[in-house]
């Protein structure tokens, strides 16, 4: 039997201009103001290596970024620097590598219902610039991909968060070990998830 939907899990980490905005309880608050509940949480300074890893972990990964930056070189009337997706895949992540190591980042588990849709839905679109306002990206941060192309450096929006289920799983056993996730159980979860609502009334 697969687990009850309340149970889902995602993968959130705030970036290094995150943390050097002084954003974590702001960013924090947001998930949690959801209903969303925090079940693990590390600060560290991640590795190239380890950065490598967390964006191989989806095959199509470097493919799908190369295709979405080329499509937005092209949106701006101007020629990207390879019309080969894996190229320009390979080179956003090299310069992901080096933002994503250049300080610490905090790693988070968070569990609700939809985890991982809830939460991107929340974060915003990948450029800060057109994500939706009340998103964290929308709201918090003011970077596009034009100037992050022009400076040949990554847009800096905040947060890491992962795109589907199956990548949020391989995320979570990537930045977290086992004893790391906690199992426990929060008084609002009652409202948010029993089905019979008996015990409210005195
Ligand atoms: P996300 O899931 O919204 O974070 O976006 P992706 O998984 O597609 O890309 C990972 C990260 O790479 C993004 O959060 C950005 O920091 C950076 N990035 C992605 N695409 C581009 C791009 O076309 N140009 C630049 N400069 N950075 C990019
Ligand atoms: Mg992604």
């Amino acid at each position: 039997m697969s687990a009850h939907p309340s149970k889902e899990k995602t993968l959130v980490i705030i970036k290094p201009d995150g943390i050097q905005r002084s954003l974590v309880g702001e960013i924090i608050k947001r998930y949690e103001r959801l209903g969303l509940k925090l079940v693990g949480v590390k600060m560290t300074i991640p590795s190239e290596e380890h950065v490598e890893k967390h964006y191989l972990i989806d095959p199509e990964w470097i493919r799908k970024v190369g295709e979405k930056s080329i499509g937005s070189y092209k949106k701006k009337g101007i020629k990207p620097p390879s019309e080969n997706p894996e190229e320009v895949g390979n080179s956003v992540l090299e310069r992901l590598k080096k933002y994503m190591s250049s300080g610490p980042v905090l790693a988070m588990v968070w569990q609700g219902n939809q985890a991982v849709g809830i939460v991107r839905k929340i974060t915003g679109g990948t450029e800060p610039l057109t994500s939706d306002v009340g998103t964290i990206r929308g709201d918090l941060t003011i970077d596009s991909y034009k100037i992050a192309d022009t400076d040949d450096r990554p847009i800096r929006n905040l947060i890491h968060a992962s795109g589907t289920l199956e990548d949020a799983e391989k995320e979570i056993n990537l930045w977290f070990n086992e004893k790391e996730v906690m199992n426990y159980r929060l008084v609002q979860e009652q409202i948010l998830y029993d089905v019979n609502l008996d015990g409210i009334l005195e």
